[in-house]
């Protein structure tokens, strides 16, 4: 038996009863569940097997079978603060749906895991800074999958930056110094140099949306175009809505 901390990162029907169920766990990494009745009312479950929700999950991992059997679940946190908030709802799906198409799949997460619990929490928690979360998490990822991306470095002189870059190449993770770009003119908008900046600096990130952008471009280029991540719709949706009203 495994009992361990889990998120639940997807959930879909399957036949006319049941869920499947696909959480990132903390000891085992991403594990799915099969959850039979799973969608009555009466189901012992209910809540703590919800996307996004923090539970602690007993089970038998049988080796010889894709779908795992839940002897219980117990909802830690359902993170209502978050689910009152859209714009953090809907960077919190991307979050979990890379993880779910991109995290090594049969090994152990523990550091995907405490990175991924600790941004829900900061989306949940109302005295958080908002501005920096995704982006940070965005940043720790590129690390965690070997990407690392250096903020503080111009690409073509090698000197250390003292203010924000004039120029950054999201595709190659390049940043270009005031001197190197000389008369150039720099491709990469104003807010998100400002907001790589603001990211190294632990400062409240202005326009978040560029910098996250910019970071999705670096990540998703170095992973490779092969999956779509479809949650990324909804969230420049969101953002739209937050722009003009
Ligand atoms: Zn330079």
């Amino acid at each position: 038996m495994i009992k361990t901390r889990a998120i639940v990162l997807h959930r879909f029907p399957y036949s006319d009863s049941s869920f499947i169920v696909k959480a990132l766990t903390e000891e085992c990494g991403i594990v799915s569940f099969i959850i039979k009745g799973g969608k009555k009312k009466e189901s012992p479950f209910r809540g703590a097997l919800d996307p996004l929700a923090l539970s602690e999950v007993v089970f038998r991992q049988n080796p010889n079978t894709e779908l795992q059997f839940i002897k219980e679940a117990t909802l830690l946190d359902w993170r209502k603060d978050l689910r009152n908030d859209l714009l953090s709802l809907s960077k919190a799906q991307v979050m979990t749906e890379m993880i779910l198409r991109y995290a090594p799949q049969g090994v152990p997460l523990q550091e995907e895991f405490a990175r991924l619990e600790q941004a829900i929490s900061e989306f949940d928690d109302g005295t958080s800074d908002k501005s920096r979360i995704f982006a940070q998490w965005l940043l720790d990822t590129c690390d965690m999958w070997g990407y690392n991306l250096d903020l503080t470095t111009c690409s073509r002189c090698g000197r250390t930056l003292d203010k924000p870059a004039a120029d950054f190449f999201p595709e190659t993770g390049a940043f270009v110094c005031h001197a190197c770009l000389d008369v150039d003119t720099p491709r990469a908008r104003t807010e998100t140099l400002n907001g790589l900046w603001a990211l190294l600096n632990g400062e409240k990130i202005e326009h978040p949306e560029f910098t996250e952008n910019a970071l999705l471009t670096y990540l998703r280029h170095h992973i490779g175009f092969l999956k779509e991540i479809h949650s990324i719709k909804f969230l420049n949706e969101t953002r739209k809505l937050f722009d003009y009203h």
